[in-house]
């Protein structure tokens, strides 16, 4: 019988397990079955691996049980990790070895823009296909709109702001809120708009330590100033801005020392945002990227990316949301994406920028 491999790396991100239950279950239907590789690159040089599908009567291909309820759930199934050694050919080669010993017609790699990299490598070096999901909280995947993980993550630093919000204004305190993202604002921009925050500090728009503290100590004095008698202020800081968010706090209530009974606190939601079960939308971008990713396959694609992108680049699929795209393109872009020069970041700045003005109101 003919199966396909499926492994998720790098830094896991909710609606991983869901892309893991829509590659199997379309597989299945396919009459394929489906083995996972264990812990991402590391089980794929160690060839540790399990079935995640089994035969019925008839010889039907079907799920395995903990496929059967593990869409919902945050996290991996398969287990997921960095693993140095993929950066030697030697081990990429070893893991080419128990590739090719599975017998399968490819492998699916769910995960974010280094283990896209790391399929962009392999595809390269041997001849069994290779078709990447893209998967990360941070958004920083390049042509694709919308990686896993990221409206599971915004639901999530929302929900955590509101919960903030509500007893900041009972105190009248101001609040900076960390959210993951070191190289990549994305978490911050879009949680400040959708929580209607009062500023919004990213590692995309480089600021001195002192402008910064200057900046959000101005917002909070404004915002708490007898005309406009705010209850609440919200500043919502990346992780990848490069101040300490308790060190930015210190500084920022010794700079308002004059403010009486004021208090500014610092809440770093950290790791609470890549966890939990994944919102809807990360399970439906989930199953159609399972679907496509399985079609590529069997239509012998490889070195390619699925991509949750409205736009007429890249190559059409069944889906008419999803476009396939040639990895060495997506690592080009993602590469645009983190230094700052691709034409996505600089929309986002000045969109950032134009609303700057509504924030601080
Ligand atoms: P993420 O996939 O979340 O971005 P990492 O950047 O840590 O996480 O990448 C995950 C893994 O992908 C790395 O630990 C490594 O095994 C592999 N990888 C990353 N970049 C490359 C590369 N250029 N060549 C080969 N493998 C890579």
């Amino acid at each position: 019988m003919a199966s396909v491999a499926v492994l998720t790396s790098g830094g896991d991100a909710p609606g991983m397990n869901a892309a893991i239950q829509a590659v199997v279950r379309v597989a299945a239907s396919r009459d394929l079955d489906v083995v996972g590789i264990l812990d991402g690159y590391d089980g794929l040089i160690d060839g540790t691996s399990r079935p995640l599908t089994r035969r019925i009567g008839g010889g039907v291909s079907v799920p395995v049980a903990d496929v059967d309820s593990a869409g919902p759930l945050g996290g991996t199934i398969l287990g997921s990790s960095r693993c140095p050694r993929f950066h030697k050919a030697e081990f990429r080669a070893k893991a080419a070895e128990h590739l090719r010993a599975l017998d399968c017609i490819g492998l699916i790699v769910i995960g974010g823009n280094g283990s896209i990299a790391g399929a962009h490598a392999i595809a390269n070096e041997m001849e069994i296909p290779v078709v990447g999901i893209p998967a990360s909280i941070d958004n920083d995947i390049g042509l694709t709109r919308e990686a896993l993980g990221v409206d599971t993550a915004l639901n999530t630093i929302v929900e955590a702001c509101d919960r903030i919000s509500d007893t900041a204004r009972s105190h009248r305190r101001a609040f900076i809120v960390e959210v993951m993202g070191r190289d990549s604002g994305y978490l911050a921009m879009a949680a400040a708009a959708a929580t209607a925050a009062d500023a919004v500090l990213l590692p995309e728009v480089s600021k001195s330590f002192d402008e910064t503290v200057d900046a959000v100590a101005e917002c909070i004095r404004h915002s708490f100033s007898s005309e406009r008698h705010k209850r609440r202020t919200l500043v919502i800081k990346a992780e990848g801005v490069g101040i300490p968010t308790h060190m930015l706090v210190d500084e920022v209530v010794a700079q308002l020392e004059d403010i009486d009974n004021l208090e500014v606190r610092g809440t770093v939601l950290g790791h609470l945002v890549r966890g939990g079960n994944s919102s809807f939308r990360d399970r439906l971008i989930a199953g159609r990227f399972g679907l496509t990713a399985i079609e590529a396959l069997l239509a012998g694609r490889t070195d390619v990316m699925v991509g949750w992108n409205l736009t007429d680049t890249g190559e059409p699929t069944s889906d008419s949301f999803i476009r396939l795209f040639p990895i060495a393109l997506v690592l080009e872009e993602t590469q645009a994406l983190i230094d700052g020069s691709s034409d996505v970041i600089r929309g986002r700045v000045e969109r950032m920028e134009s609303i700057q003005g509504v924030l601080s109101l």
